[in-house]
């Protein structure tokens, strides 16, 4: 962390700044992304470029594409960086750069994202990254731990919640590691974990329509699947009986946590006849 002393650097909480120094570690995140030297890879958050130029060392052949929104990083990321010939550093705010911009940038070819992200915008980043067509790989990124578990959490369980359901339409997410406060400076309130985000889901599905669907049958998660369903679709208890006792052919005290991704489907299938 010199470099960062040397320059005055103060460190923003408000951009959830929490920099790893960890050379195991660090090395341990490509090896999770399985990053290699043909890599195409996107980085959220360059920070003081730690990860930024362990990827650039590893995707040698590569490219490095990497959206840093802290301006008083410049000095010192120029520095870190200054070897290397296949990185482009941006700097801006992710969430509101123009996603053919990256598409761009990479030659409109499938590419990885590699991150440690700011945690205040987890989900509106994923949701930038799941939203917007990209031909996006994987995604391999550091959150807190409870956001990971909430994310990769399996049917029935109390973190399964319609987030998960969501993801569940686009990828197979698996936690790698999971990684102790002590390895961030400064160091944060909660431990995080690696989250591995596969994006092997090519369904032809309304996701748009289904999230919203998954959304309201979460909305009052102590509440039964019935009273989300009469609530959230205007129905009345007779047709959201019918819906789940004969077409999902489930318990009616049921609750939206024991659905699974086919469940949702179905559902809003139905839900979109009868509307
Ligand atoms: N990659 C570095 C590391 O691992 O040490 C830094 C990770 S730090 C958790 C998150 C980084 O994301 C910070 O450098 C922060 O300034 C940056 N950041 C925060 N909000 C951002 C945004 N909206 N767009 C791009 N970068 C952002």
């Amino acid at each position: 962390m010199n470099n960062l002393q040397n320059n005055n650097f103060k460190f923003k909480h408000s951009l959830g700044q929490n920099f790893i120094k960890d050379e195991v570690l660090l090395n341990s995140i490509l090896d999770d992304a399985d990053v290699t030297e043909d890599s195409l890879v996107l980085e959220i958050g360059a920070g003081a470029g730690a990860l930024t130029s362990k990827l650039c060392e590893r995707a040698v052949k590569g490219k490095v594409v990497s959206v840093e929104i802290d301006k008083t990083l410049t000095p010192i990321l120029n520095k870190k960086l200054a070897k290397f010939n296949n990185i482009n550093l941006i700097f801006d705010d992710i969430l509101k750069l123009n996603p053919s911009f990256i598409k761009q940038e990479f030659n409109n070819k499938p590419f990885k994202v590699v991150a440690n992200l700011p945690y205040y915008i987890t989900t509106p980043i994923l949701e930038y990254l799941l939203n917007n067509d990209f031909l996006i790989t994987d995604i391999t990124v550091m959150v807190q731990l409870e956001v990971a578990q909430r994310l990769s959490a399996d049917v029935g369980t109390k973190n399964y919640g319609a987030i998960t359901a969501i993801l569940n339409m686009y990828a197979t997410t698996q936690i790698t590691q999971v990684v102790d406060k002590k390895m961030f400076t400064p160091m944060p309130k909660v431990d995080s974990a690696i989250l591995h985000i596969v994006l092997d889901k090519n369904y032809n599905i309304d996701k748009k329509y289904i999230a919203e669907v998954i959304k309201k049958c979460f909305l009052m998660r102590r509440k039964t699947l019935l009273n989300n369903l009469c609530s959230g679709f205007n129905l009345n208890k007779q047709q959201a009986q019918n819906i789940i006792e004969n077409d999902l052919k489930r318990d009616i005290k049921i609750r939206a946590e024991m659905l699974d991704l086919n469940d949702f489907i179905k559902l809003a299938d139905i839900l979109k006849k009868l509307n």
